[in-house]
């Protein structure tokens, strides 16, 4: 594994921080888990509520077999089995923004079993994360606090809406491996479609599991820290509860079990009740809902509509592609920029006449590179770029066929993300290509060579590094859009010349 395992350093020598996560990831659907009511975020208050999702008397709720579906396929990527046979149970918990007084989820028999996820961390090295098992279930509505000076309202939006509940083992051992786990959890399910992964609008969020131990001792008491909405504070969440923990036992203390939650501002975590047992919530079968059978078929069925995965997508570009582990790891982080990539690379291989494997680390160096960072400055997400892959395929070609230089192709490429105007346009129509005719350059050197007289005469006694200077003059004189290489050919052969 290579890696140094991680640990904390207490005052009475080091500990060991053991992280388990139990992620919500909400099912891309239309509709909710047991009714027709509509699903998209950011609805008005309370226009998406069926009699089911109210709890009215005598509703009875029935079975989405999309969410089902996306059940079974994130099952079947995150390489778990799955349960033929599988039941709904009601939890009974007293929630204002929960009108049943019970949330339909399944207990015993889930409908997804055990699995391991392999998760590759920055170093490369690869950890394997037990999945303990994936349920359904519903969600609950929204409490909202502060708008009105003496009453709470609800929303009821989210009320039934469906979930998956995906719980891992206690397999993950630093702030990094939990991160790193919720990331490739998010790839997947993104990349098969099942979850958009939208953690700022709670589409897929963590409740974290934390415990801490002296190195090859038992389980420590865990606390769990509730509904954590972005990697970034999963990870500052797992450190500050497990140093927390390591203060408590180093005074003499002990852990208590509870829920807790994580305040990102203060970077701590706060008690938020003292934990609840399974048989707290009295689980009981929901009587209204039958087993849910599945046939082989049907499984079958969902194994066949994967797309390729993410793990393998980065084999593929390191080995049919030629990308570095770097290049690879980068453009397989997200489905979308995994598409816009393929999409680049196939423009790029045909306007070039080469294979993909030619043009793939050019492709590669320009996205990660350039467009990366031009998507940063405007705060926008590829799906969203100004740029489409087959302008950024005329922009690599014109690069390749001497048209543009670097400058130019990043001068070039300013004024696309402006005007969404294609290279070819903007190069042809603002003058911008690159000079390639041999007497214009031949010419701008000699004018230069002219003028520096002095300079020329201090080469010619050695003072080598003037060479750099003289580019420079020439690319000025031509406003920077003579050929690099042939100004220094011109140049070479036109100081050799004079020192003859
Ligand atoms: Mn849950």
């Amino acid at each position: 594994m290579g890696s140094e395992p991680f640990r904390i350093e207490g005052e009475t020598g080091p500990f060991e921080v053991v992280v388990g996560l139990e992620v919500h990831a909400q099912i891309v659907s239309r509709s909710k888990l047991f009714s027709g009511a509509a699903t998209a975020f950011g609805a008005e208050p309370n226009t998406q509520v069926s009699l089911v999702d109210a709890a009215l008397p005598g509703m009875l709720p029935v079975l989405n077999g999309e969410c089902v579906r996306q059940a079974v396929r994130t099952g079947l990527a995150l390489g778990c089995r799955i349960n033929r046979v599988s039941r709904f149970d009601r939890k009974n918990y007293f929630y204002p923004d929960l009108p049943a007084g019970y949330q339909i989820s399944q207990y015993k028999e889930p409908i997804v079993g055990e699995g391991v996820v392999e998760v590759e961390l920055d170093d490369g090295t690869i950890r394997r994360v037990g999945i303990e098992r994936i349920h359904l279930e519903q969600d609950a509505g929204k409490s909202i606090h502060d708008l009105h000076p003496s009453f709470s309202l609800v929303d009821l939006n989210r009320a039934g809406v469906a979930l998956m509940e995906i719980v891992s083992r206690p397999d993950l051992r630093s702030p990094a491996e939990a991160g790193a786990y919720v990331a490739t959890l998010r790839q997947i399910l993104r990349a098969i479609g099942a979850c958009d992964g939208n953690m700022q609008e709670g589409s897929l969020r963590a409740d974290i599991n934390v415990s801490v131990r002296r190195p090859g001792t038992p389980l420590g008491t865990r606390c769990e820290i509730k509904n954590v909405n972005s990697i970034r504070f999963i990870q500052q969440a797992v450190a500050c509860e497990a140093a927390r923990q390591v203060a408590v036992i180093e005074a003499g203390g002990a852990v208590q079990q509870e829920t807790r939650l994580f305040d990102p501002e203060r970077g701590e975590t706060r008690p938020l009740r003292s934990k609840e047992d399974a048989h707290d919530y009295r689980y009981f079968p929901d009587p209204d809902l039958l087993p849910l059978e599945l046939s082989e078929a049907f499984i079958e069925e969902c194994r066949a509509s994967l797309p390729e995965l993410p793990a393998a997508r980065r084999r593929r570009y390191q080995e049919e592609l030629g990308l570095s582990p770097y290049l690879a790891r980068v453009l397989t982080a997200d489905v979308a920029e995994s598409r816009w990539f393929e999409a680049l690379l196939a423009a790029t291989a045909t306007r070039l006449g080469q294979p993909p494997c030619a043009v793939a680390e050019r492709a590669a160096n320009w996205m990660t590179g350039d467009l990366f960072a031009a998507l940063k400055r405007l705060d926008r997400d590829i799906e969203t770029s100004p740029v489409t892959p087959e302008q950024g395929a005329e922009l690599l070609a014109l690069a390749a066929d001497g048209t543009l230089s670097g400058p130019l192709q990043k001068q070039v490429f300013e004024i696309m993300l402006e005007t969404g105007e294609n290279p070819g346009v903007i190069a042809a129509t603002r003058g911008l290509r690159q000079v390639s005719d041999a007497g214009a350059i031949e010419a701008a050197v000699a004018r230069v060579l002219a003028a520096e007289a002095d300079k020329v005469a201090e080469y010619r006694a050695g003072k080598e590094k003037l060479f750099g200077f003289f580019v420079g003059q020439v690319m000025k004189a031509t406003g920077g859009k003579a050929n690099p290489q042939l100004v220094n050919a011109a140049l070479r052969r036109a100081l050799a010349a004079e020192t003859r």
